[in-house]
């Protein structure tokens, strides 16, 4: 079993297009982790669009985040597969009901990966290793050091940091748990919300910040 894309929404390969056509660029993406992040934590995993909850605000989160023109990827580790617990196909189906969801809302979402693995696995793909992001940055010829990622677990940061992205830790999930365990965490993360909600505001005002440094380079 390889890691394996689990949609790519018809509008989402439309746009990308230009992307993959042109040349070597220097631009990033947002990624987002899914459990903990987009949808409400439960015990055991989701096997089933049911068990799939939209955190508050988060559907308008992502809306705000596609006002930026940067790809937006969820990147999530899904072992229930590779427990036997929840097909291929399964997965596939949930997600396309969360892109669809999103896009209900205004937002976006240009692609799902996914790490199949449990962790006895040892493979390349489950976060924190860097796999899944190897695989969309030479897909979507991005620039993982300009990427952010949204994330809530050590594992999510042990990614990012891995390459060179921009770390956003949300308490949601499984974050103020691991922010408590590992009080540390907090001085390795370059962005700390309460929620997915604030993590997109403050990558907005960090791309202000990006965009309007660009216009002084070119200005002056
Ligand atoms: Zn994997």
């Amino acid at each position: 079993m390889k890691y394996s894309e689990t949609i790519r929404p018809m509008r989402a390969a439309v746009h990308l297009t230009p992307l993959i056509a042109s040349p070597p660029q220097e631009r990033g993406a947002i990624f987002l982790d899914r459990d903990g992040v987009i949808n409400a934590l439960r015990p055991g995993h989701v096997t089933g669009w049911t068990a799939f909850q939209f955190l508050p605000g988060a559907l308008e989160a992502i809306r705000r985040l596609t006002l930026l023109d940067l790809p937006i990827v969820v990147a999530t580790n899904q072992s229930a597969v590779g427990r036997g617990l929840l097909s291929a196909d399964g997965l596939a189906e949930i997600h396309r009901r969360m892109v669809a969801r999103v896009e209900l809302a205004g937002g976006r979402i240009d692609l799902v990966v996914h790490c199949p693995h449990t962790p006895e696995d040892e493979c390349l793909c489950r976060k924190p290793e860097s796999g899944l992001f190897h695989d969309v940055a030479a897909r979507l010829n991005l620039k993982l050091s300009e990427s952010y990622f949204v994330g809530d677990t050590p594992s999510d940061l042990g990614a990012a940091r891995r390459l060179g992205m921009t770390f956003v830790l949300v308490r949601s999930g499984l974050g103020a748990a691991s922010l408590a365990q590992q009080p540390a965490l907090a001085g390795q993360v370059d962005g700390l919300a309460d929620t997915i909600a604030e993590a997109s505001r403050w990558i907005l005002e960090q791309e202000g910040a990006v965009v309007e440094a660009r216009a002084e380079r070119q200005a002056g």
